[in-house]
């Protein structure tokens, strides 16, 4: 993969460059952003402190919730402003709207950031005249936010036909680890796919199945493949839509593992579970975590592995007791010699409560978009910026 990066453009002194970030942080009742989710806005840094270097004006687009195209006074993004502010050591303009003339009294190294841009419905719809109007106020479009650019947006992909348009450092980063895992891995290379949803990632794991040594199962979407090998799962969260797709699938197949034991639990708000194998859950019961057999059986295979990929947690992490087996799996790719890549919500919270970050290789800061990187679909927002 190619990828048009913005250190190859040679003078951006005086340029005016509109970024696309991803800001999209919880913002507490207190109007400041959330001291756990800094990070969102620490990975931007690199990008923003290399153009301020080099002398751009510095104009960054981001968005905040889901305003649905009004404007929502809670989600406009001052607090961002001086939490980034802090950040950089650095006053960063904040306007109150999204277009602004005030990008035309900037001086070189200036930082604004403009309002929330899902203020404007046209935005979502990835509209033309809308993504021409925003490049009208700069020379130069980077994107640095992977973590949307699987959404055909205005900021994100449409205003890469009116702008010279770049990767960021984030974004590079991004791409470069990512494609590891698709051009050339290492091998064994072990995929492990967890989280709530088989609708949501049946596509890389089918990809995975293809190219990877394992892929491994956990989560609730576990249940559903489980439940179509003729397992029974009780009340377990399952798919049934998806039975037809997954039947399609080759379940005997060596590479595809899923979990041999789990805890159990009557309701999805118990506090505690029993633990047993999965030939005996009972009908009135949940499968709400991986147990320590699987676990066993995960570690052989993690321990083998060259290059690791993880998503998704194998449990119903928001209760302290059903985190354990993601605890566990995030330990032992933690302390693994393996190239580790990480990325989703869910999963990288867990790994951040547990103060591993610098054990794993790469955290993406994409979810979806880094499911569908790997599946190898092509992401509207890298249209001009990667070949
Ligand atoms: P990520 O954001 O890391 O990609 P997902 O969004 O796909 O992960 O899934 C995360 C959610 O899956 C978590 O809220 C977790 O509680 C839920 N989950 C995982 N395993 C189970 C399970 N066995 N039963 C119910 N929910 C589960
Ligand atoms: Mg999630």
């Amino acid at each position: 993969m190619k990828i048009k990066s913005i250190r190859q453009v040679k003078n951006l002194k005086g340029k005016r460059v509109l970024v696309r970030v991803d800001f999209n942080v919880s913002i507490g009742k207190n109007m400041k952003v959330g001291s756990d989710e800094d990070y969102r806005l620490v990975r931007s840094l690199p990008t923003i402190k290399y153009l301020i270097r080099k002398g751009a004006k510095v104009i960054l687009m981001a968005h905040l919730g889901r305003p649905d195209g009004k404007e929502v006074d809670k989600l406009r993004l001052d607090p961002v402003a001086i939490r980034l502010s802090q950040l950089l050591g650095k006053c960063v303009y904040k306007s109150d709207k999204i277009f602004t003339n005030f990008v035309n009294e900037l001086k070189n190294g200036d930082v604004l950031l403009l309002e929330n841009i899902r203020f404007d419905a046209r935005e979502e719809k990835g509209g033309k005249a809308f993504a021409r109007e925003l490049a009208k106020m700069a020379d130069i479009y980077v994107n640095d936010a992977f973590a949307v650019s699987h959404r055909a947006h205005a900021s994100v992909a449409t205003i890469q036909e009116y702008l010279p348009s770049y990767a960021g450092l984030l974004m590079e980063d991004e791409i470069k680890n990512l494609s590891k895992a698709i051009e050339n891995p290492k091998k064994p290379l072990t995929v492990i796919i967890g989280g709530a949803k088989i609708s949501t990632k049946i596509k890389v794991i089918e990809r995975f199945l293809a190219v990877a040594n394992n892929v491994l199962l956990g989560g609730a979407l576990a249940n559903t493949v489980l439940n179509v090998m003729g397992v029974s799962v009780g009340k377990s969260l399952v798919e049934p839509k998806m039975y037809p797709v997954i039947k399609k699938i080759k379940l005997t197949d060596n590479k595809l593992r899923v979990p041999v034991d789990g805890l159990m639990a009557k309701s999805f708000t118990a506090k505690k579970g029993r633990m047993d194998a999965l030939a005996d859950v009972k009908k009135d019961e949940l499968i709400l975590d991986i147990g320590p057999d699987t676990i066993n059986l995960y570690e052989k295979i993690i321990k083998s592995s060259k290059m690791i990929v993880w998503n998704g947690p194998m449990g119903l992490i928001e209760t302290p007791f059903f985190a354990q087996g993601t605890e566990a799996l995030v330990k032992l790719l933690a302390q693994s010699k393996a190239y580790t890549v990480d990325g989703g919500g869910e999963s990288v919270q867990v790994i951040r409560s547990l103060g591993l970050e610098d054990k794993f290789n790469f955290i993406s800061t994409g979810g979806g978009a880094m499911l569908e990187f790997l599946e190898g679909k092509k992401l509207p927002g890298l249209k001009k910026i990667v070949s």
